[in-house]
């Protein structure tokens, strides 16, 4: 008899990244993960050059001084901060916490693929929701809960489709569902978001003891190779994380890199002001071109080309020029590619090829 995991782990399918490599192609501009265009915050790299001196000591277990950054900079309780291993780490262990056989997870239909690995992983049943234009919707949302329901998880902004959710509704939906249910608001690209209504979680985490906001340094800090995220949630739900988590499952060098980025002067600023500038630029190119862009208020864009076979030789034909973007067919978005806004240069290139693919 050969070993055998739980029967639920053999349904996972391994998650698949952007791709980095493209045969027979030297220079390679990678617009598939949402990584910020600008390389690390300097500050970072000084830091963690710094902590690699002190690679033979265990990291602090208890995250004090990242959490106390953190907690600093966005005027949240340290107390109620967990770091995880990126975000991945955190919603994964929440799933697993609360979720598990017997149980349902609710989802929207292109919501991020983790949850419904990561629930699977737990053996809950995932249901997703359709959507209405690319849109969660409240509503079919709340409906969807049943009895043995145990979690809703929602991204806002959504990756991959770039919407936003109003306030409003994040409001409702959490009115809508009963009160142990928990909701996990993944606000992996809030630093992006520009309407003032916009609240990535915390006034719904403060609200009560059944909702969960997590955060990511990937994605606009920069800092995806360094994997630190976290984390914010009533005290119920942050005693559930501390004990399941690994008890030093940040590395040191990770954590110093996060301290000395939320000290980057204007990093945000400057980031958020270049993303705006060339998620416009960027959609206005491609509508111009007759290519249909999704209102994105993510680092990213979702381009629909209107067949899967059209979207298939747009790939194609960026990859020949060495621009890797993402396709989204496991998303059930098979028309689609999506688009992380890169640098001035690097969006300049993307328009200029699909330029080049639709006049030929
Ligand atoms: C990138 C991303 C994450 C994961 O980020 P890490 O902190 O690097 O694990 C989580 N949620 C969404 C929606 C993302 O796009």
């Amino acid at each position: 008899m050969p070993v055998t995991p739980r029967p639920s782990i053999l349904a996972v399918e391994p998650y698949v990244g952007g791709e980095s490599k493209v045969p027979g192609v030297n220079r390679i501009v990678k617009l598939s993960s949402n990584e910020g265009p600008f390389g690390p915050p300097p500050a970072s790299v000084a830091a963690v050059a710094e902590a690699a001196r002190e690679a033979h000591r265990y990291p602090d277990g208890g995250a004090t001084a990242i959490r106390e950054a953190i907690g600093r900079h966005h005027g949240l309780d340290p107390a109620r901060i967990v770091v995880g291993n990126g975000s991945d780490e955190l919603l994964a262990l929440l799933i697993l916490a609360y979720g598990g056989e017997g149980t349902e997870l609710v989802m929207s239909a292109h919501g991020f693929l983790m949850y419904e690995l990561s629930g699977t992983w737990a053996g809950s049943r995932v249901i997703k929701v359709p959507e209405k234009n690319l849109m969660a919707d409240v509503d079919d949302l709340i409906a969807a809960c049943g009895p043995r329901t145990r979690l809703v998880i929602l991204a806002n902004p959504n990756n991959p489709t770039g919407a936003l959710l109003p306030q409003g509704e994040v409001n409702r939906l959490r009115a809508g569902l009963r009160e142990d249910i928990l909701l996990i608001l993944d606000s992996a690209y809030a630093e992006y978001v520009e309407d003032p209504d916009y609240d990535p979680g915390q006034a719904l985490v403060d609200a009560g003891n059944n909702t969960v906001m997590t955060r990511t340094f990937s994605k606009v800090w920069g800092l995806g190779g360094m994997r630190l995220g976290w984390a914010y949630g009533p005290a119920n739900v942050i005693d559930v994380l501390n004990r399941v988590r690994g008890p030093f499952n940040v590395s040191a060098p990770a954590m110093a890199a996060g301290i000395a980025a939320l000290s980057e002067p204007d990093w945000v600023k400057k980031s958020v002001a270049h993303n705006t500038e060339w998620r416009g630029r960027m959609t206005e190119g491609l509508s111009k071109l007759g290519i249909k862009v999704h209102p994105s208020h993510g680092n990213f864009l979702l381009a629909d080309f209107g067949d899967a076979a059209k979207a298939k030789a747009a790939d194609a034909h960026l990859r020949s020029r060495g621009l890797i973007v993402r396709a989204v067919a496991s998303y059930n978005l098979p028309n689609c590619l999506r688009i992380t806004i890169g640098t001035a240069e690097e969006c300049q290139m993307v328009l200029d090829a699909l330029t080049d693919f639709r006049h030929g």
